[in-house]
């Protein structure tokens, strides 16, 4: 499970989250009541992009939601104007990634795990996952894995 950072001395925070993303978020949120800083929740009652499109110069953003939302929320703050320094996004739950098989290039599907082991799709060869995500191939790259 991915945790939130806290990153201290801005203007003010805002928060995004469903009621599991709370949950991960709770700890920055205390830590941002103690050091009195202003802060705001998102709450369903108006449109995200008009809650953020209200929100001056200088706020911090954090979105918690489960992997398969968290593009999308992604590509909506990003439209707003927030940049990668301006926001911290924490995925929870299953999260399906693609990967790049270094023998024949075949892309396999499988939910990410820490350490992980999986038979390429295409040509059966066991790869280890590595960090190592492509943007180009939009996949993580696989490696023969050590047996
Ligand atoms: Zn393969």
């Amino acid at each position: 499970m991915q945790k939130a950072l806290f990153v201290s001395g801005k203007r003010k925070y805002l928060f995004c989250a469903d009621q599991n993303g709370m949950e991960i978020l709770q700890p920055v949120i205390d830590l941002a009541v103690a050091e009195k800083a202003p802060y705001e929740i998102y709450s369903e009652a108006q449109p995200l992009i008009e809650w953020l499109k209200k929100q001056k110069m200088g706020c911090y953003l954090y979105v918690a939601a489960e992997w398969a939302k968290l593009d999308s929320l992604k590509n909506l703050t990003e439209e707003v104007g927030f940049s990668e320094e301006e926001a911290q996004y924490i995925g929870y739950g299953e999260r399906w990634v693609k990967v790049f098989c270094c023998r024949c290039h075949g892309i396999t599907e499988v939910i990410l795990q820490e350490k992980q082991e999986i038979a390429c799709s295409e040509c059966d060869l066991l790869l280890e996952v590595s960090n190592h995500y492509s943007r180009l191939k939009n996949a993580y790259l696989g490696y023969v894995a050590k047996l």
